[in-house]
């Protein structure tokens, strides 16, 4: 057998089996069912909040928080262009306009550049912040902790509270991600804006097959996105509907699985960490590139790797790197196309996107799951060096 090791796939050495087989044998399998609001439960404890909506994805939880900041046709919402399309495109879905913000070296939004375009191109009026060129309210930003590593919240909530517009969380890929020092010691990412939304896709720290979960700063405000996503019912009996709602609701088949996960969270985590150092460990001499960091003062879920690479300083591209590991069964990843560039998107202000630009181009993303062996990992870099060796010799003989 060839050896193959992937860029990132669940775990489920738990409670799993168990749990989902419980839910199946009593024949709870839709959106009723005790494992949904035991799910939300061990989500509220473990980041230590008032009420946790569990929901059908990630991205119906970013649709869910942003609905409930009142965003509307002709709208604008400010949102990075270096992250995964399911953080923009509930906006779309209010019929609402993205702002396409910059990232600094943290691979999340740049907060000069925030403050600088709320300043000079805005204007602050009395019933909230207003784009000048356009006329149009800006009701919102979307921040993503990008692979997990927390944006500078502190900057953001003051600039948030400045300029009048609510902040959504996009913390789909940093559950766990917290801040130990600063104004939010102690605070969990997805926990310090307005909102804070939460994705358990396959690919995600924790798993529930396809899921996500909501949850708001004001309690009031989250128990009215659980009523918007189980259709809006007002009376459960006699259908009654006062709102237009949605089919958002998890099910207990998958809150079953994410109970069981949930449980390994804390073990997931560390075994993020000690995968993490490893690489940095075996990386140290590397020239042609270095692994990422994460922020000071925070102790990150360190979901994903960006091992950024020195392009110039050799012959060949981040394609052909990717598919010669792939040859040797390692499957590694670009960072995503930024979404201004997109087709749906091509239209939309772009305020000075610049590293951004020069982040997609160098990235690549390591295998990450957290069965990896250290063994795997060792083998990973050698590839690695071995191949951009290579690449580098070229440009020598030429
Ligand atoms: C995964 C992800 C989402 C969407 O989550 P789904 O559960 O797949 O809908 C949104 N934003 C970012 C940054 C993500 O990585």
């Amino acid at each position: 057998m060839e050896r193959f090791i992937p860029l990132s796939i669940p775990n489920f050495e738990g409670n799993e089996k168990k749990y989902v087989n419980d839910a199946l044998s009593q024949g709870w399998v839709s959106t009723g069912g005790k494992y949904i609001t035991e799910l939300e439960k061990k989500l509220e404890e473990f980041l230590k909040v008032k009420k946790v909506v569990a929901c059908q994805s990630g991205t119906a939880a970013l649709h869910l928080a942003l609905m409930e900041c009142g965003v509307q046709p002709k709208d604008l919402v400010i949102v990075p262009t270096l992250t995964f399309i399911a953080a923009v495109n509930p906006v779309m879905y209010q019929f609402a306009s993205p702002i396409f913000m910059d990232c600094d070296d943290s691979l999340c939004m740049d907060v000069q550049k925030l403050r600088r375009f709320c300043e000079s191109e805005c204007d602050l009026k009395e019933e909230g912040l207003f784009h000048r060129d356009t006329g149009k309210q800006i009701k919102a930003l979307v921040v993503v902790h990008v692979f997990g590593n927390l944006a500078d919240m502190e900057s953001i909530m003051e600039i948030a509270e400045k300029f009048h517009f609510k902040v959504v969380e996009d913390a789909t890929e940093a559950l766990g991600s917290r801040y130990i020092s600063g104004r939010y010691a102690g605070k969990f990412a997805g926990t310090i804006g307005d909102f804070g939304a939460y994705s358990f896709n396959g690919n995600k720290i924790i798993t529930t097959g396809g899921g996500g979960a909501v949850t708001a700063k004001e309690e009031k405000a989250a128990q009215h996105m659980q009523y918007i996503s189980t259709q809006a019912k007002d009376d459960p009996l006699y259908y009654i509907h006062n709102e237009i709602g949605f089919n958002y609701r998890m099910t207990n088949l998958q809150a079953a699985l994410g109970v069981a996960q949930m449980e390994e969270l804390p073990e997931f985590i560390r075994r993020k960490n000690q995968n993490y150092k490893l690489y940095l460990e075996q990386l140290k001499d590397f020239p042609f590139g270095e692994l990422l960091g994460f922020r000071q003062g925070t102790e990150s879920n360190r979901w994903f790797y960006s091992l950024k690479l020195k392009m110039g300083q050799f012959k060949g591209s981040l394609r052909e790197i990717i598919s010669s590991l792939q040859a040797k069964g390692i499957q590694t990843r670009a960072v995503w196309d930024l979404i201004h560039k997109q087709l749906p998107y091509k239209e939309n202000i772009a305020y000075q996107i610049e590293k951004a630009l020069y982040y997609s181009s160098c990235i690549l993303n390591l295998p990450c799951s957290t069965q990896l062996t250290e063994e795997e990992i060792v083998f990973v870099v050698e590839q690695i060096k071995n191949i951009v060796g290579e690449m580098a010799d070229g440009i020598r003989v030429t």
